[in-house]
């Protein structure tokens, strides 16, 4: 029987969220959005071989007073260049821990979320954190994301903040794993148990036997370190399927669900009334 035969038909991809030009959003509009409340979080839903929820990726959104919604490329540049991430950041995180009892309903793994490291402020970052997974402790697990070019930014930081994020009880994702130069080396820098493969490795899976060569290659890596794998960017059921079976544990994709506003999470994947 096909591994994917119990999808639900709501399951079918859906287009993403937040396509279009940014209309000229500037440092202060941006300043007066986080203030006013305008972040608001999206969630992508990770599901399991079975394809039941497991865990979802917050993913920040900009919804501004006309119902127009800014996708995180068009926000989170910005906010990283203009020293505006970790106010955005914290308004991300409030919103979340708001919606704590609508997300318990949904029996997450864990809740995710990505971080910046441009600018990194350790001390502050890591009291988000804490704040984020003392706050949720009885409703899921809180995931960091880091991208390995992270690990460039100051690696001194970066590790430091890796340390006291497992610490706190945070696990810890590389995430876009194989894109940059140092991913092996950064593996080993920090204190990671979980790697997301970037979607350019599953979207290229079946050009060529040296593509579906040089993934199995990394998941049998992951493996014999004890990594947990989570694959990106899964958009069809083919790719699902090789992907469950060289042994990847986490889908994440298009084929699951777009990034979309809590109420259509709960709606698609909370309990049935
Ligand atoms: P990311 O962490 O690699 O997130 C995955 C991106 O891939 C998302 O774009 C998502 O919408 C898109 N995606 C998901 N499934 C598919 C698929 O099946 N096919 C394709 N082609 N794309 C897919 P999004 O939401 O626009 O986010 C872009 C980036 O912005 C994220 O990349 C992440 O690095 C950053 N970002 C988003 N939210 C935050 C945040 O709260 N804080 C920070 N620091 N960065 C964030
Ligand atoms: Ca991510
Ligand atoms: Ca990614
Ligand atoms: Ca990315």
């Amino acid at each position: 029987p096909p591994l994917l035969a119990r999808l639900a038909p709501a399951m079918r991809p859906t287009a993403a969220a937040g396509a279009g030009a940014a209309p000229g959003l500037d440092v202060e509009a941006l300043a007066a959005a986080i203030r006013d409340g305008c972040i608001e979080p999206f969630f992508q839903p990770i599901v399991g071989g079975d394809g039941s929820l497991k865990d979802a990726e917050v993913l920040t959104r900009l919804r501004l007073p006309s119902g127009a919604v800014l996708s995180a490329q068009q926000v989170i540049p910005l906010a990283e260049s203009a020293g505006l991430i970790l106010p955005l950041t914290e308004a991300l995180f409030e919103r979340l821990l708001a919606a704590k009892d609508r997300l318990s309903g949904l029996a997450l793994d864990h809740l995710s979320v990505n971080l910046s490291v441009v600018q990194l402020d350790v001390a502050l970052t890591a009291a988000l954190v804490r704040r984020l997974v003392d706050g949720l402790q009885d409703c899921c697990g809180v995931r960091v994301e880091l991208t390995e070019s992270a690990s460039l930014a100051d690696s001194q930081s970066v590790r430091e903040l890796g340390a006291q994020l497992r610490l706190l009880g945070a696990s810890l994702a590389m995430d876009d794993f194989g894109t940059g130069y140092s991913s092996i080396r950064a593996l080993a820098e920090l204190p990671y148990d979980t790697v997301k493969v970037d979607l350019c490795f599953v979207a290229e899976l079946f050009d060529s036997n040296k593509a579906e060569r040089l993934l199995a290659a990394i998941l049998a890596m992951c493996e014999s370190l004890g990594l947990h794998v989570v694959a990106e960017g899964v958009e069809t059921i083919a790719q699902a399927q090789w992907l469950c079976e060289a042994g990847v544990d986490r889908l994440q994709g298009y084929l699951f669900g777009a990034p979309m506003p809590l109420a259509e999470l709960v709606s698609r994947f909370g309990p049935k009334t």
